[in-house]
Parts: C-alpha cells; sequence; structure tokens
C-alpha cells in the first residue's frame, strides 16, 4: 500500500521504489539483515514513516566487506582501465536516465525543494563523468636511481576496500562523491548512507550493477551510527572515507590511527563571509543569502558567520531581512517551496536549541522563527534566521550550527576581519565580496579555509579540490587530490 508520503511522488518510479522491500546491496544482492531488524526512513516535512529498510549489524558489515574483498581480489582486478571507465560513465548515464525518480526520492527523503535535488542529480551526472576519464590516465613513472644497474618504476594500486560513511545533508551528491574516485581508481567500496536518508543511496547501488560494475564492487549497508562504527573498525577494510560531524570524524580519525587504515575526512564548518564596503552590494546580499540559507542552512560550507564593513551593515542586514521575510519554507516536493524543512525532529531540536541560546545571550533576531505549527506534527520547519547584535563569543557564533541561521557582524579593517575571520576551530570555507582585486587575492591568502570564494559563494567543480583545514577535515575529495586517496604507490627495483 503507498503511504501517505510516497503518495506525494509523482514519478511512477519513484513509488513504485518506495513500494518495494529494501534490503542492504550485498554483493550484487538485495539481502535481509543477518538479525532481520529493519528502521523507518521519516518524511521530514511531516514526520510521518516513507518506508522500511534494512538495519545492517556487525554480521552484515563482515557479509559486505567480505564481498567487497571477493570482488577486488576476483572479477574487478580483471576489468581493464578502459572498461572500468566506460561503467563509470554508464553509470552517470543511468543517472540521467532514472534523475526524474531519483530527485523525487531524494526530494522526500531529505526534505529539500525538488529543483535543488535536481541539480544534486545534475551534479552527480558530471562528478561521474569526470571521473570517468581517470581510470585510463592513472600511470606509474621511472625513477632515475643512484645505483648502478637499477631499474626502478612505480605503480599506482587500489588501495583496497573502501568503507564510505555519508550524512544526509546531500544523501545522492555525497555517495557519488565518495564512490568516483574509488571507482577510477578500481576499488570496491562499502557505502554507509545516514540513517535519515537511506533511499538514493540504494538506488545507486542497484544503477552501479547496471552499469556493470562486477558484484561485490559496490555494497550499500543501511543502518545507523553503530553499523558505521562496525565497518570502520572491519579489519577487512583499508581506507575510511568520512563526511559528517566533527565530532564523530575525529573518533573515526583516531580509530585509523590506531589501527593505520587510510582515511579521508569531511568534517564541520563555520564559515566566515566577508562583505567590503565596495562590494556589488546586491550581488554580495543575494549571494550570501544562499550562501546560508540554502539546503536550509545543512551545509557543511554554509557561510554562517557574516562580516559587513560597518559603513554597510545596516543595509546588508535590512535586505537580508527583507529576503528572509519574503522566503518560502514549505515541503520539498511542493514547487512553490524555496526551503525545505530541517532533517529530524533531533535537528530541529538541536538548532532551535541554538536559536533559544541566542536569544539568552542577548542577540537580537530580526528576521526568523518558526513557521506555525513547525515541530508540533507540523514538520521539521524554520525559518531563515538572522541574528545582529551579537559577540565572538557567543555559542551561535562559535559553534556550527547546521540550520538556517547566520550571525552578522560589522568590521572596520582588513586586518582586523581576516583575524575574527579565522578565529575558529574550523577552515572548511569562507568568502569575501569586493570590487577591488587587490584587496580580494590579499584577504583570499590571509583566510585559513580549503575553499576561498570571491564573489561568490559555494562554487564547486569535480575538478576543483574540497576540504578542509583545521578541525574542517584531512585530506581533498574531488579532482586527482582525491583519486590520489585511493591509490597506493609502489616502488619496484630490477637488478640489472
Ligand atoms: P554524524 O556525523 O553523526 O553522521 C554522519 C554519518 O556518520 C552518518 O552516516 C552516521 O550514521 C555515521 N555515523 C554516526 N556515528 C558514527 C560512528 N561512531 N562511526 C561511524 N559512523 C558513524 O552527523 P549527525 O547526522 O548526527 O549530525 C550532527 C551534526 O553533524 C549536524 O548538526 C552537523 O553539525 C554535523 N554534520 C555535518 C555534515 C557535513 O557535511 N560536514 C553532515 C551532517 C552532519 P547515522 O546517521 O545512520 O547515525
Amino acid at each position: 500500500m503507498p503511504t501517505a508520503t510516497a503518495a506525494q511522488l509523482s514519478s511512477e518510479a519513484a513509488r513504485a521504489f518506495v513500494e518495494r522491500s529494501h534490503g542492504l546491496l550485498i554483493g550484487g544482492e538485495s539481502v535481509a539483515a543477518a538479525d532481520g531488524r529493519t528502521f523507518e526512513t521519516i518524511d521530514p516535512a511531516t514526520g510521518e514513516p516513507i518506508c522500511a529498510v534494512a538495519h545492517g549489524g556487525a554480521a552484515d558489515v563482515e557479509r559486505a566487506v567480505g564481498a567487497a574483498r571477493a570482488a577486488l581480489e576476483g572479477p574487478l582486478r580483471k576489468v581493464s582501465a578502459s572498461k572500468r571507465a566506460g561503467m563509470i560513465y554508464k553509470l552517470a548515464e543511468l543517472i540521467k536516465a532514472n534523475g526524474d525518480e531519483l530527485a523525487e526520492l531524494e526530494s522526500l527523503d531529505n526534505g529539500k525543494p525538488l529543483a535543488s535535488a535536481k541539480g544534486d542529480v545534475a551534479a552527480s551526472i558530471a562528478h561521474l563523468r569526470y571521473y570517468a576519464g581517470w581510470p585510463t590516465k592513472i600511470e606509474g613513472e621511472t625513477i632515475p636511481v643512484s645505483g648502478r644497474d637499477l631499474f626502478v618504476y612505480t605503480l599506482r594500486e587500489p588501495v583496497g576496500v573502501c568503507a564510505q560513511i555519508v550524512p544526509w545533508n546531500f544523501p545522492l551528491l555525497m555517495a557519488v562523491w565518495k564512490i568516483s574516485p574509488a571507482l577510477a581508481a578500481g576499488c570496491p567500496l562499502v557505502l554507509k548512507p545516514a540513517e535519515q536518508t537511506p533511499l538514493t543511496a540504494l538506488r545507486l547501488g542497484e544503477l552501479a550493477l547496471e552499469a556493470g560494475f562486477p558484484e561485490g564492487t559496490v555494497n550499500v549497508l543501511t543502518g545507523d551510527g553503530e553499523t558505521g562504527a562496525a565497518l570502520v573498525d572491519s579489519p577487512g577494510v583499508d581506507k575510511v572515507a568520512f563526511t559528517g560531524s566533527t565530532v564523530v570524524g575525529r573518533e573515526i580519525g583516531a580509530k585509523c590511527g590506531r589501527s593505520l587504515k587510510r582515511v579521508t575526512l569531511e568534517l564541520g564548518g563555520k564559515s566566515p563571509n566577508i562583505i567590503l564596503a565596495d562590494a556589488d552590494l546586491e550581488a554580495a546580499v543575494k549571494g550570501s543569502f544562499q550562501g546560508i540559507y540554502f539546503n536550509s542552512g545543512q551545509a557543511c560550507n554554509a557561510g554562517s558567520r557574516l562580516f559587513v564593513q560597518a559603513e554597510l551593515f545596516d543595509e546588508v542586514v535590512s535586505r537580508l531581512a527583507g529576503f528572509a521575510a519574503e522566503a518560502k519554507v514549505g515541503p520539498g516536493l511542493d514547487p512553490e517551496s524555496q526551503f525545505g524543512p530541517l532533517i529530524s525532529e533531533e535537528q530541529f531540536a538541536r538548532v532551535t536549541g541554538y536559536i533559544d541560546s541566542g536569544l539568552a545571550e542577548g542577540a537580537e533576531a530580526v528576521a526568523g522563527g518558526l513557521p506555525e505549527g513547525a515541530g508540533n506534527g507540523g514538520g521539521y520547519f524554520v525559518n531563515p534566521t538572522l541574528f545582529t547584535g551579537v559577540s565572538d563569543e557567543m555559542k551561535i557564533v562559535r559553534e556550527e550550527i547546521f540550520g538556517p541561521v547566520l550571525v552578522a557582524q560589522p568590521f572596520e579593517s582588513l586586518d582586523e576581519v581576516a583575524a575574527r575571520a579565522n578565529d575558529t576551530e574550523y577552515g572548511l570555507a569562507a568568502g569575501l565580496w569586493t570590487r577591488d582585486i587587490s584587496n580580494a587575492h590579499k584577504l583570499a591568502a590571509l583566510l585559513k579555509a580549503g575553499s576561498v570564494y570571491i564573489n561568490t559563494w559555494g562554487a564547486g567543480d569535480p575538478a576543483a579540490p574540497f576540504g578542509g583545514y583545521k578541525s574542517s577535515g584531512i585530506g581533498r575529495e574531488k579532482g586527482h587530490h582525491n583519486l590520489d586517496a585511493y591509490l597506493e604507490t609502489k616502488a619496484v627495483f630490477t637488478q640489472l
């Protein structure tokens, strides 16, 4: 029987997917969890269950890791680089062919507006197409060494079985960011989506099979944090890639340090966005508004700390508050909605807790609050919220909120704002708006962040690296940087 939530879907294929049973994808088959457990995934716009999904446990982790190992040592090793490239490209084509289904599933499961979900599908296709170009270009070197009569060359080999743990804010796109470089390098993987958003990862796993990857190359384990922890602990895993909170990232990094597994971490942020007095005001305000409220603020690179040069401060705040008042917040599947709900009751409590803490610490909310009925069985909606009158010490200024909450502060000089912008444990992204090219590059050099946006926010490309300084992570995703994280280098010495 279609649930009330599934009935909202207009894609027949998406409805049919929701109504199917949802096992774990292990070794090319959909299987129940060894102990038969399931959990419900929830529609964040209503708080109602969408469907039940298998809950992978420790025994399933070992099955999935075993299937990945068997693929690595068997059929996957025999796939040539050009065939692998073709499979990655075909996966991109299959995502395109099934784009409406994937976008609707994502919008339903995550709550994001359908147009944003379609954007994620398009970005996923672009990502796979980019990495489809790599398998045929992974080359070693010949090394001129000093020892006599030695011929030395390097081989670049897949790092091994990969555990890939992704969050709920861009479920399909984050899964694609993870699997593309692994597949390009020839690594099999076990993908663990977030418990809030398991659906598109399961569909992605099916499409990978359809694209021709040998069984066991792409395994998908739905479950919770314990499933993820068991995966990280599995002795059969060679490399862990994680995107999520800094707290869990630290734990995973420490475990991987002890077991000497390769690890890349893409974690939280509290990214500064700086508007200088000579900026194109209209572009700066529009860009800054999207920079924080896009995806309802649930983005690791959200521009959550706004610094405005003092003479422009009141004008910028008043324009942002005007946009916020007009913003349409609603269910993702409603075409009118610009911003969807937060992902879960837990996240709703967390974000509203931060708003309360801001008010208690004396900040002034010039926009925001909750739509009528929100949180009480009416979906996890929070309006775009803007605080002024904040100090650098307040919790809402220092901690990652991961919701639609912006704090705005005035500044006087470039050096002052660079120091305040960098006064955070995080370093994922930073942005600045100015017409002065010299100030732009001076500030870009001073800001301690993995991405710096000049006169834009959130720009990216599959070829350009993305990742964090400081507590925002280790390593880079995208581009050849991420491919390197899935390769080992072997030096071969031959006595001539
Ligand atoms: P988590 O870091 O807990 O979750 C991210 C992923 O890790 C999920 O797949 C989760 O599984 C899994 N996981 C959880 N615990 C472990 C563990 N011990 N070992 C291995 N894997 C684990 O984020 P939350 O969903 O709890 O969100 C909390 C906060 O994290 C947010 O408010 C935000 O600040 C931040 N966050 C940052 C993200 C980013 O893109 N940088 C993305 C998401 C959250 P499961 O969800 O099934 O428990």
